[in-house]
């Protein structure tokens, strides 16, 4: 698909971790273009540069001087806004924008579960965005808000999905080694996480147990029936840098073997809407048959940080299969799947006019 023009997009929270990744995933974007930056009071009114600690790559030389301005739909103009914004803000911030007719691609918790909102990976569940029409009748606005997944959840849901769709999972084991950077920035103190692993992320768990049954779940009638899927998640705190790495059991309503499950992983390309899309990667899925991968630092950034990379793919037993799968937090856990989403709601002509 070409476009005759790029939408004008705005990020909320750039200047945190997941906003400065949304800029790397924006820059030179096909489709859409960064018109405006937003984020607390306290860089409002500063240039981008000076707002922000850049922590990754070249800032790009057009933003450095563009002056950071407030949440606020009445000065954020853009009909598309990427939100990176801190829970503790995001609820309220995304409604008004949504109200004031804005397209909202949320990375934050606070909409996710709303029966209403969409929780989408494109490649396991794009008929889910359908739901974006249930809120605007249900909200009585012409915006909406589009959420992803939970950065763990992210990652356990692209492994799972295959193995959803031909065997059914009914029960889900999920251990977590999460990145620093999934803290956000500053995040966790250096002193409590080097040469340490903290066996406790506030809020995670009931995170990665609840929505992974609605992303696996199906529509019908314009609502999400969650998958019949129980989900008992560890997560973990560790000292990586990007990315992270969970630990699956699973049991399946239809019994299989490991084999048969290597088979579905390597097969699955995802649901064809996410197909061609700009970003995303050739594989959403890549099954690695080496004894020890992925691995964090090893793996990360298959497909541009896109791609989820499973292994170590054998018999459970006390399931029927268990495995390790990696993701990229801040590229497919966050940024990365919100334009991802954004290019399949494009594709589908579901933006507002740019
Ligand atoms: P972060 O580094 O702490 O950044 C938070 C952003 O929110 C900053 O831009 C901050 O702006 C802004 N903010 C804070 N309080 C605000 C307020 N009162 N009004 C307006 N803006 C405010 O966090 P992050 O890791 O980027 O996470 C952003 C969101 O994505 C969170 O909801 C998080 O749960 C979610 N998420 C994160 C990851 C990950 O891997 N990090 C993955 C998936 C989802 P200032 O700089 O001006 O304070």
């Amino acid at each position: 698909m070409t476009m005759a023009r790029r939408w004008p997009v705005a990020i909320l929270g750039a200047t945190g971790a997941v906003g400065q990744t949304f800029i790397r995933q924006l820059a030179g974007h096909p489709w859409f273009e960064i018109a405006e930056l937003a984020a607390s009071d306290r860089s409002a009114g500063k240039p981008y540069a000076e707002a922000s600690r850049w922590l990754e790559g070249a800032l790009p030389t057009e933003l450095a001087s563009r002056v950071v301005v407030r949440c606020d739909p009445a000065e954020v103009k853009s009909p598309l806004v990427f939100s990176a914004l801190d829970s503790g803000v995001a609820g309220d911030v995304e409604q008004a924008f949504a109200r004031a007719g804005r397209l909202v691609l949320s990375n934050a918790k606070n909409h996710r579960m709303d029966a209403d909102v969409p929780l989408v990976i494109p490649e396991v569940n794009a008929p889910h965005l359908a739901l974006l029409e249930t809120q605007r009748r249900n909200r009585k606005w012409m915006g909406g808000i589009v959420t992803n997944a939970n950065c763990a959840a992210t990652a356990a849901a692209m492994a799972m999905a295959p193995l959803h769709e031909a065997f059914g999972v009914s029960r889900a084991m999920v251990f977590t080694m999460q990145a620093v950077s999934g803290a956000g920035y500053p995040g966790v103190p250096s002193l409590d996480i080097l040469g340490n692993v903290i066996p406790y992320i506030g809020e995670e768990e009931p995170k990665v147990e609840r929505e992974l049954a609605k992303m696996l779940g199906t529509l019908s009638d314009g609502s999400v029936r969650n998958a019949n899927l129980t989900v008992s998640a560890h997560t973990n705190r560790v000292p990586t840098e990007n990315g992270h790495l969970v630990c699956l059991s699973l049991g399946f309503e239809k019994r299989a073997s490991a084999e048969e499950a290597i088979e579905v992983m390597c097969q699955w390309r995802g649901h064809p809407e996410a197909r061609g899309l700009p970003s995303a990667p050739e594989l959403p899925l890549v099954v690695t048959r080496e004894p020890d991968r992925p691995q964090t630092r090893r793996d990360v950034l298959a497909g541009r940080g896109m791609t989820v990379t499973a292994g170590r793919i054998r018999p459970d037993p006390l399931f029927d299969v268990k495995l390790v799968a990696l993701g990229h937090n801040t590229i497919r856990g966050a940024a990365g799947g919100s334009v991802l989403n954004a290019e399949l709601l494009a594709s589908r002509g579901l933006l507002p006019p740019a």
